[in-house]
């Protein structure tokens, strides 16, 4: 699933390769993936609008417009947005394509079709509770460590389930928070109150530079993903424990472990993560 580090790598692109083009049509191939409005009402009134920003809240891509109103699209577990510069051939796959004056596309396909796509105003976007619940954006000013500290003091929550609260933290999933831990070296399965106050300063470090270091690599390649050009990311070279059980800790030998914590598959070392 793409999380932040992914999520901002396709910003970066599409924000090199889409700003100032002008939306010339619209082909709706799956309507369960446009939230709002109809597809009708979207390939009457896109056409001639043109796009001025590209911004990113948590995993939400935020195509703005000319016009005050704003693209809302969410990838979900196996969305990808690619651009090309030619006309893009349908396949089954395909949920949208958005073409442009200038003979470009871009294509918006779904293996599992749960990405999402709202075309709104800007006093709509509120109506997206999903978007405006969200927490602080971990590489921004708003979040700092007595704002962690805060936080965990209000909820009786393991550390794994804290870091997928999107309310909490915007844009972490199960890759990353599973790298975060064990960077961090704590265990996924403690109560987060529990944490000591160097425990929370080395998980509040470990949350900024992994991120980090994962959009530098331009994100995490399973399977899915894919950076706005088409191309993979690389951080899974980097992985310490996600998608390695049985494999040894690169720090300290042992056998990587994984287990079910708050409902998702987590992978984590049951020496260096206490
Ligand atoms: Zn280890």
């Amino acid at each position: 699933m793409p999380e932040l580090p992914e999520v901002e790598t396709i910003r970066r692109g599409l924000e090199q390769l889409l700003l100032g083009r002008e939306f010339a049509a619209v082909e709706v191939c799956y309507q369960g993936s446009l939230k709002r409005p109809t597809a009708e009402e979207l390939q009457q009134k896109l056409p001639g609008r043109r796009v001025t920003s590209i911004g990113r809240r948590g995993k939400y891509l935020l195509l703005h417009l000319h016009d005050d109103t704003i693209l809302v699209i969410h990838l979900r577990m196996t969305g990808q947005l690619v651009l090309s510069n030619a006309a893009v051939s349908v396949h089954k796959h395909l949920q949208l394509i958005f073409s442009f004056t200038d003979g470009s596309c871009l294509a918006f396909s779904d293996i599992r079709k749960f990405g999402t796509i709202w075309w709104l105003t800007m006093e709509c976007l509120v109506e997206l509770k999903g978007l405006s619940s969200l927490g602080p954006e971990p590489l921004s000013a708003d979040f700092h460590f007595p704002y962690l500290d805060r936080e965990i003091e209000k909820r009786t929550i393991n550390v794994k389930a804290l870091l997928l609260n999107q309310q909490f933290l915007a844009g972490l999933g199960n890759i990353y928070a599973d790298e975060i831990l064990h960077r961090a070296c704590v265990s996924p399965e403690r109560s987060s109150r529990s944490l000591t106050r160097s425990e929370r300063l080395a998980l509040f470090a470990a949350i900024r530079s992994v991120l980090e270091e994962a959009i530098t690599r331009r994100g995490t390649t399973f399977s899915d993903y894919r950076d706005a050009s088409g191309a993979a990311g690389s951080f899974q070279e980097q992985l310490q424990v996600y998608g390695r059980r049985n494999k040894p800790c690169r720090r300290c030998g042992q056998t990587i472990e994984r287990k079910v914590v708050s409902g998702r598959g987590t992978h984590f070392c049951p020496v260096c993560q206490l």
